[in-house]
C-alpha cells in the first residue's frame, strides 16, 4: 500500500504519517527529512538542495523525483510506504504514478490535512525537533512539550528549531504551497483518491485522532 500525505508545511503530515506507519507497519518517508539528510552530508547534491530549502523554495522536480525514487528502491519499502511531503507538484505526482506502475504498485489514498494559515504559523514557530539525525522526534511547545525543557524524550539529545521554521521562511513556504497544492489536490480528487481532514488547532482533535480516522477510512474503503 502507498499513502501520500498532503498539506501545508506544519499541518502535521509528519506526525500523523509516523503514527500511521506504526499502525500499518509501513515505512514513513519524509522528503524534507530525506533532503535534510543530504544537506547534513554536505556533498554536492546537499549543497544544491540547501540553496532551495533555506529559501523555502521547492527543490527542482527532476532532482526531487530522482532522490525519492532512489529511496523507494531500498528494501525497507517493499511492504508499502507513507510518503510525506512528496509529491508536491503534479509533475512529481505523475512521475510517482509511473514509477509505481513500473513496480506493479499504486497509490491507495492521498490524505490531505487542511489547516488555516494562522494555525500553521502558530504551530511552526512553536515546533522543535530533536537534533539527533537518527531520531528527529518532533515537538510542539504548546501541544507536545518535551518532559524536560529543550531535551528529547526519546533519545535525550537537545532540541532545536529548524532553520527554515522562521516566520519569513514559513510565509514563503506557504506561498509556494498555494502555487502548487491546488492542482495536486485536484489530481488526486480526479482519481477518487483524496481524503481530506479539516483541522483547527483549538478543536482538541489530536494527531492520534486523525491517524485513527484515516485508519478507519482505509479499513472500510480498501479491499
Ligand atoms: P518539509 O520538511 O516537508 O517541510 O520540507 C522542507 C523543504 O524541503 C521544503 O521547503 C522544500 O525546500 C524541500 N522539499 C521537501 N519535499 C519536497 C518536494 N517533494 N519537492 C521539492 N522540494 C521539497
Amino acid at each position: 500500500m502507498y499513502i501520500v500525505m498532503l498539506g501545508k508545511p506544519g499541518s502535521g503530515k509528519g506526525t500523523v504519517g509516523k503514527m500511521l506507519s506504526e499502525a500499518l507497519h509501513m515505512i514513513h518517508i519524509s522528503s524534507g527529512e530525506l533532503f535534510r539528510s543530504y544537506i547534513s552530508r554536505a556533498g554536492d547534491i546537499g549543497k544544491q538542495i540547501e540553496e532551495y530549502v533555506a529559501k523555502g523554495e521547492l527543490v527542482p522536480d527532476e532532482l526531487a523525483i530522482q532522490l525519492v525514487e532512489k529511496r523507494l528502491l531500498e528494501p525497507d519499502c517493499k511492504n508499502g510506504v507513507i510518503l510525506d511531503g512528496f509529491p508536491r507538484t503534479v509533475k512529481q505526482a505523475e512521475a510517482l504514478d509511473k514509477f509505481l506502475k513500473e513496480h506493479h504498485q499504486k497509490i491507495n489514498i492521498a490524505v490531505e490535512l487542511d489547516l488555516s494559515d494562522e494555525d500553521i504559523i502558530d504551530r511552526i514557530v512553536k515546533r522543535r525537533v530533536c537534533s539527533n539525525k537518527d531520531c528527529r522526534e518532533v515537538y510542539n511547545l504548546e501541544f507536545k512539550k518535551p518532559k524536560v525543557e529543550g531535551i528529547c524524550d526519546v533519545c535525550g539529545s537537545t532540541l532545536e528549531q529548524r532553520p527554515d521554521d522562521s516566520i519569513e521562511t514559513v510565509k514563503q513556504r506557504l506561498q509556494v504551497h498555494y502555487e502548487t497544492a491546488g492542482k495536486l489536490v485536484e489530481y488526486y480528487k480526479a482519481q477518487d483518491l483524496l481524503y481530506t481532514v479539516k483541522l483547527n488547532i483549538h478543536s482538541g482533535k489530536t494527531s492520534e485522532d486523525v491517524a485513527k480516522e484515516v485508519e478507519k477510512y482505509l479499513e472500510t474503503n480498501q479491499s
